[in-house]
């Protein structure tokens, strides 16, 4: 049985201010909610006021929005993982479709950076997903598939099921045009098949893939009932504590 995690990604948004008071407000409605894994991914900015403001709740994890592949050294504006560590973070994005078009983030970048988080006791969450374009000509499992064998190259069993995978369709991120149930359900399936053939069946079977792309309340519980669906990325609606709350107990409902 996979634990469903549920992420806010709030991207370049949130002051210090604004994250406390958001997560203030989480705590007092989902904090006692133990059954569904729950990350706020903050931009770095904000990690620590997270970190303070959620002070001994265990039950909500932190996660960052990106990292360098490399420990330390001379690389002015990035984040390592283990400067993420020393804040007591737990997850890291990686590959979110955002930068690997605007930041032109490959494959092989991507995977270097899961290799480094993994060495570091980071666990990434690896975003994959196809544009409308390569949909419209049926390229959809063979993006995806390329997307997860460079991403995911070279990790070992225990490391492949420590990677959360989330699928987003880049069609769907941001526009209000979820993928239908079905659809989603179909590139999950796909994803896990793939994984398997990458692992075995045992070690496929134990990671969690979450949906991204305009999931709100209204669909949420639609999505997540899916057999492959593990939880989701949340953005836009992940900035306002009531819904990305209500899209937490959407996911401990399904179970
Ligand atoms: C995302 O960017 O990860 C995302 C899923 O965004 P949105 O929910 O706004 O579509």
């Amino acid at each position: 049985m996979r634990k469903k995690i549920v992420a806010a990604n709030w991207k370049m948004n949130m002051t210090q201010a604004e994250s406390a008071r958001f997560v203030e407000s989480l705590v007092l409605d989902i904090g006692d909610i133990t059954d569904v894994e729950v990350v706020i991914v903050p931009p770095f900015t904000a990690i620590a006021k997270v970190m303070e403001a959620l002070g001994t709740s265990q039950s909500i994890k932190v996660g960052a929005q990106n990292m360098h592949w490399e420990p330390n050294g001379p690389f002015t504006g990035e984040i390592s993982a283990a400067l993420l560590r020393d804040l007591l973070v737990r997850y890291v994005v990686l590959g979110h479709s955002e930068r690997r078009t605007l930041f032109r983030e490959t494959d092989e970048i991507v995977n270097r950076k899961v290799r480094a988080a993994h060495e570091a006791t980071l666990r990434p969450i690896v975003c994959v997903g196809e544009t409308l374009e390569q949909r419209d000509k049926g390229n959809v499992g063979k993006i995806l598939s390329i997307q997860l064998r460079g991403s995911l190259k070279d990790l070992n069993e225990k490391e492949l099921q420590e990677t959360v995978i989330a699928y987003e369709p880049v069609w769907a991120i941001g526009t209000g045009r979820n993928a239908t149930p079905q659809q989603a359900q179909e590139a999950h399936a796909f994803i896990r098949r793939t994984l398997r053939e990458m692992s075995d069946e045992a070690t496929a079977d134990r990671i969690r893939i979450q949906y991204g792309g305009s999931m709100k309340p209204e669909n949420a519980r639609d999505l997540m009932t899916q057999p492959d669906i593990d939880g989701a990325l949340v953005g836009g609606a992940s900035l306002d504590p009531r819904s990305f709350a209500q899209i937490v107990k959407a996911a401990r409902d399904e179970k």
